[in-house]
């Protein structure tokens, strides 16, 4: 699988979903060839790169960077990320979107977690739970 040639295919491919999605006037449930083309990308991805290997993670508890880098050289990442966050498209930072805590899930407004700014720096004192990417996130 070529990922070079497949990061434009793909952005081109969800452009053009979304194209659809926003212009379309009735609901229509049947896949697109732009769908169907992405579902195969995928699926032949998840076959090549990421089951071969799976068991393997799943034993080390490692986190997969090798399949995260090769996943967003293809494109399946980061495409709704604006392209000045070039450090994002580039895969040099990896981030997270860390809300919820041990009380407060669903409800938002329950949050303890404090963040204060203390001269230069923000001091950030609270919990977090199920935080995907939370481990190895850098922003
Ligand atoms: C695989 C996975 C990855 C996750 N990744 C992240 C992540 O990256 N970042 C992050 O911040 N969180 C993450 N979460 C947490 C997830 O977003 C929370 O599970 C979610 O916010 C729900 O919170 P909760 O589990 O505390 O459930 P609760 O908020 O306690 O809700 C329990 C049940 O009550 C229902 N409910 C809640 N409020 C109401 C209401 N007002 N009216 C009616 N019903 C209601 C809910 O629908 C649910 O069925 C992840 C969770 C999983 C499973």
């Amino acid at each position: 699988m070529k990922c070079e040639k497949l990061l434009t295919d793909t952005v081109t491919m969800i452009r053009s979903i979304q194209l659809r999605r926003s212009s379309s006037r009735s609901l229509n449930f049947e896949f697109s060839s732009e769908h169907t083309q992405l579902r195969d990308v995928m699926r032949s991805f998840v076959k090549e790169k990421v089951i071969p290997v799976a068991a393997q993670y799943d034993k080390s508890m490692e986190f997969p960077w090798e399949i995260i880098k090769k996943a967003h050289s293809c494109g399946f990442l980061s495409t709704t990320i604006p392209q000045e966050y070039v450090t994002f498209i580039s895969y040099k930072k990896s981030h997270a979107y860390a809300v919820t805590e041990p009380g407060a899930g669903s409800d938002v407004a329950g949050i303890t977690t404090k963040c204060v700014k203390k001269g230069d720096e923000y001091i950030i004192n609270g919990s977090k739970m199920w935080i995907t990417n939370g481990g190895p996130a850098n922003w």
